[in-house]
């Protein structure tokens, strides 16, 4: 975490948006409560307006450093011109996969922000949310094709000749054995 050289006027500012945060998380109507699996806008309903209040503007620009490591910053920037940042690495296995690139700033934009507002997230939640996002980062590459097979001449097909066939025959042909 990086902060402004002096943080007197926002700590006190921050004390006070997290209070109202705290009870704005308690309140039942509140959404965050009723989605098992809480969003980016979810996480932003909670904080921002408690933040906004007190004069802190919530930033989250997205950094690339020299070796082409790619960042989410939070910043909470205070009204004074003081701010406290934190930076999350994103990792993602196929750079070149924009889907994968998106989940993954979502992701670290939703995490920092519940991080840095001190917003509870349910245990039980915990593990159904990295289950989601481990599938969400998985490249589609690494789909095994091996177990679809052409119905009539057992030929190994990849998932998409698969899914075409199957959307359009109701059975998995490869591209010579498919009705034409
Ligand atoms: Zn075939």
């Amino acid at each position: 975490m990086f902060t402004s050289p002096s943080i007197q006027n926002i700590a006190p500012a921050i004390l006070k948006a997290q209070k109202e945060i705290g009870s704005a998380v308690k309140g039942s109507s509140n959404p965050f409560f009723k989605s098992k699996y809480a969003d980016l806008g979810a996480v932003m309903e909670a904080c921002k307006e408690a933040f906004n209040k007190n004069g802190i503007s919530v930033l989250q620009p997205i950094e690339t450093s020299d070796n082409g490591i790619t960042y989410v910053d939070t910043i909470l920037l205070h009204e004074s011109g003081e701010y406290i940042k934190s930076s999350m690495k994103i990792a993602v296995k196929a750079d070149n996969d924009p889907q994968a690139q998106g989940s993954a700033v979502s992701y670290a934009r939703r995490y920092s922000l519940q991080s840095i507002a001190f917003i509870p997230a349910e245990d039980d939640d915990a593990e159904t949310t990295r289950q989601a996002v481990i599938k969400e980062f998985r490249p589609a590459s690494n789909v095994t094709p091996t177990t679809l097979k052409c119905s009539k001449c057992k030929t190994t097909v990849n998932d998409k000749v698969a899914d075409f066939s199957k959307s359009r025959f109701k059975e998995i042909y490869c591209m010579n054995c498919q009705p034409k």
